[in-house]
């Protein structure tokens, strides 16, 4: 069995002329909570309705759970649940009428399915209140809920905490990461704030006006974004090795270019220089580095429309 659930291989996806997706490679491995981060209008709307067949590539391709897809199959799309539109509720029936309906239409065999929807997304308790008069939490609740009903192993959400408040944000981070550990479910989630996604996802792939920027490890954004001292030596070799010696610490890296990147003493600048200066180092640069992560995200789209 192929330890991916999803990978992409030049995924284009033209409107007219403009591109909304440029040459998409993204790969998704089993298990994994995968955040898709982009500004609006950056293209993951597009990217996910391609995944689960809503739309159809202009080029490239989709392999799903192994398989490489010309289109996405019947088959292969109950595999999966998704939130990508506004999930269609019945707003004058409960949440149990809502998922009943839902199950007969989509052949979900068991009346007892229903209940135990509704208590996995923390819904158990609404009784007959009807859909209309839900809070925002409760429709995203239901919604997941009906994405969930036929068992699927790979769940697609398209900016599901948009709206929320701050409790109800973290309230879905729970419940994800639940789902993530007990079902063994993969994620694949978009947002447009990074630091949303930063405690939930353990991979992320960030784009930007329909280009892949960067597809990086939860480690590898923190490690980028981790404070550190940028130190420039007329002798890196040696630098590191009084690092070592007189500092007492491994937690440095040697860059190419000589740089040292140093993630200790980042609140003790002077005893570093000290250091450095008295074992007859010359010190050409030294300074206090490492981003925020909407920091290093703006950074990084920045960059890109700068050019
Ligand atoms: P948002 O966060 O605002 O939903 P998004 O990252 O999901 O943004 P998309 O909705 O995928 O972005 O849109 C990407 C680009 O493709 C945009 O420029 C959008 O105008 C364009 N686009 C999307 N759907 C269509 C369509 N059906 N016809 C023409 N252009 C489209």
């Amino acid at each position: 069995m192929s330890e991916y659930v999803l990978r992409t291989f030049h995924l284009t996806k033209k409107y007219q002329r403009d591109k909304a997706l440029d040459d998409i490679a993204i790969t998704i491995k089993k298990g994994e909570i995968y955040g898709l981060i982009g500004q609006n209008g950056a293209g993951k709307s597009t990217l996910l309705r391609l995944i689960t067949g809503l739309a159809f590539p202009t080029s490239g391709s989709i392999e799903l759970f192994g398989q490489m897809q010309s289109y996405v199959s019947r088959e292969v799309q109950k595999r999966i649940g998704a939130i990508i539109e506004q999930p269609a509720l019945f707003p004058n029936m409960s949440a149990s009428e809502n998922l009943e309906v839902h199950r007969l239409q989509k052949g979900v065999p068991g009346k007892g399915k229903v209940g135990e929807m509704l208590e996995l997304v923390g819904l158990d308790h609404v009784g007959k209140k009807k859909v209309k008069h839900f809070s925002l939490g409760m429709k995203q609740r239901l919604g997941l809920a009906l994405a969930l009903l036929s068992d699927p192993e790979f769940l697609i959400l398209d900016e599901p905490t948009n709206g929320l408040d701050p409790i109800g944000i973290v309230e879905w981070r729970e419940l994800i990461k639940k789902l993530n550990r007990e079902k063994g479910l993969t994620v694949l989630i978009s947002s447009h704030i990074l630091s949303e996604l930063h405690q939930l996802a353990t991979s992320f792939a960030i784009i930007h006006k329909g280009k892949l920027l960067e597809e990086l490890t939860a480690k590898e954004l923190d490690d980028k974004c981790k404070q550190h001292l940028y130190i420039k030596v007329d002798d890196p070799k040696k630098g590191a090795a009084i690092i070592e010696r007189q500092l007492a610490t491994t937690d440095y890296e040697v860059m190419p270019d000589g740089m040292i990147k140093l993630f200790r003493y980042v609140d003790d600048v002077r005893t570093v220089s000290q250091t450095l200066t008295q074992n007859g180092l010359i010190i050409e640069h030294l300074s206090i580095n490492g981003d925020s992560l909407e920091g290093y995200f703006s950074k990084l789209v920045g960059g890109i429309d700068g050019e």
